[in-house]
């Protein structure tokens, strides 16, 4: 059995919510939508969007708005997605708020629960450049890094307000050990009655 839950996961890159989000959206069957990664497959298959979002990426700048919100409501309009999804990566600042929200209200839908994974600044940086180290990632050079948690800091945090205004903001705690996390995460969905049923 699986549950229906509509969540976003917002945190700073490098705060483990890409790894966070696959474990919560597989307990609750539900898909991960993660634009980063939808990104960097049309990079790794040469598609035309692809070749129009590569040099973006490696700078650690934002896709155009309209561009990944289309692709965002072309990926939530599938079939998988009609009883739940779990967004990582999008939206990422007030724009792509506004586009994700005329979206769903035109289904008659809203987010259920926005898990805010808090890690410090400085975790999150060692944590990137490990991973840097790791897996090679184009857009894990210092620069991009630094880049990266600022528009995170000025354009992705502030779109928490939204959502804390309607009170939908889990905030969790996102060090220690992956399946503390986890369990907090897990634990915060349940309060608001949102649960896995097996
Ligand atoms: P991520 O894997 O979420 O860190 O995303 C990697 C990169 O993909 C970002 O640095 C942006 O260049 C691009 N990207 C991902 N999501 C978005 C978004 N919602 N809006 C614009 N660009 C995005």
């Amino acid at each position: 059995m699986t549950s229906s839950a509509r969540l976003l996961i917002v945190g700073p890159q490098g705060s483990g919510k890409g790894t966070q989000g696959v474990r919560i959206a597989s307990a609750f069957g539900i898909p991960v939508i993660s634009t980063g990664d939808i990104f960097r497959a049309n990079i790794k298959g040469g598609t035309e969007l692809g070749k129009q979002v590569t040099s973006i990426l490696d700078r650690g700048d934002l896709v155009p708005d309209e561009l990944t919100s289309e692709i965002v409501r072309d990926r939530l309009s599938q079939e998988d997605a009609a009883h739940g999804f779990l967004l990582d990566g999008y939206p990422r600042n007030a724009v792509q708020v506004q586009h994700l929200e005329q979206f769903l209200s035109s289904r008659g839908e809203a987010l259920d629960a926005v898990i805010l994974l808090d890690v410090p600044r400085e975790e999150s940086i060692e944590r990137l450049q490990l991973r840097a180290a790791e897996q090679g990632r184009s857009d894990d050079t210092a620069e991009a890094i630094a880049h990266r948690l600022d528009i995170y800091e000025h354009e992705t945090a502030p779109i928490l307000s939204t959502y804390s205004e309607r009170g939908i903001v889990d905030r969790i705690d996102g060090t220690g050990e992956l399946d503390e996390i986890t369990e907090r995460i897990s634990a915060a969905l349940d309060a608001r009655g949102l649960r896995v049923t097996v």
